[in-house]
């Protein structure tokens, strides 16, 4: 979108720098579309390099291939932002796998493999994302938490502490930073219609699982990854100027009961 008169990029993220962690599918893959509809500059990053060279040539975006639990990956996903537009304004943490194991059924081995990823880097994302911001003078980081890093849920006994990882990094960094102009925001999504959620109906169990798990959201039905993108882009943006450290449920009303 441009201004037609100024020339510039018109939208509620007009010129801003945004780095999106696991961008080429469901949450973030939606994030990525709606962030590039508001005028935003989008270094894509995901693990799955096939399906991320499906937003190569798109303008608007710079696709990183790279696993956010490895160190030197997190950080030249913060570094592509950096060099190529001079700053870094937002950074979504979004990227996850979503095991569902109860503590029976999972290994140590399960544990670790998530607790990498939705954990470990999210921290490191977090971390480079706001030695940057730091340097630029301010940000907004929203991370893709759960209803399973608020409230216990059944089969979530690996996933669920993970997602606890995001809530918690959020309230943290959001009180260590304000007063250096960077937002720390989480989303809280309830069930969200993708690709996980199809596989996971064809599980065992799955089926039944899911429609115990649809009995409680209130709105009796899942949600899409634009509802949820459309609530990170409200964090992200300069209309939650004054708030910070929130953890928003996109949920059909699950955390309200
Ligand atoms: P998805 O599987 O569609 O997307 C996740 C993306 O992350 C994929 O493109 C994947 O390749 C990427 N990814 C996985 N491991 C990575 C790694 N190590 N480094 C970089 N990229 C990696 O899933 P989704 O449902 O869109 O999930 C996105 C986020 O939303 C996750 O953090 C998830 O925990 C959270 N979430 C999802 C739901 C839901 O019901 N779908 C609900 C609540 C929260």
């Amino acid at each position: 979108m441009t201004n037609q008169v100024t020339g510039r990029a018109a939208g509620r993220l007009a010129d801003r720098v945004c780095v999106i962690t696991g961008a080429a599918s469901g949450i973030g893959r939606a994030t990525a579309e709606r962030f590039l509809s508001e005028g935003a500059r989008v270094v894509a990053a995901d693990l799955d390099g096939e399906r991320l060279a499906t937003l190569e040539g798109v303008e608007g975006v710079v696709p990183v291939i790279g696993d956010v639990s490895v160190a030197e990956d997190a950080r030249r996903m913060i570094d592509t932002a950096v060099e190529r537009y001079g700053r870094l304004d937002v950074l979504v943490a979004n990227a996850g796998v979503i095991p569902l194991l109860d503590i029976t059924e999972a290994e140590p081995a399960d544990f670790d493999a998530v607790m990498a990823v939705d954990g470990r880097g999210m921290f490191l994302t977090c971390k480079y994302a706001i030695e940057a911001m730091l340097v630029s003078g301010g940000g907004a980081i929203v991370c893709t938490s759960s209803i399973s890093g608020v409230a216990g849920q059944a089969r979530q006994a690996v996933y669920g502490p993970a997602k606890f990882v995001a809530t918690g990094l959020t309230k943290h960094l959001a009180v260590e930073w304000a007063e250096r102009g960077i937002r720390v925001n989480a989303v809280a999504p309830g069930t969200i219609e993708t690709e996980r959620v199809a596989a996971a109906r064809e599980e065992p169990g799955g089926p039944e699982y899911l429609s115990e798990v649809l009995g409680a959201h209130p709105m009796a039905r899942f949600g899409t990854p634009e509802e949820v993108a459309a609530a990170i882009l409200f964090l992200a943006s300069d209309e939650a100027s004054f708030v910070t450290g929130a953890i928003l449920p996109v949920d059909g009303g699950y955390l309200a009961r």
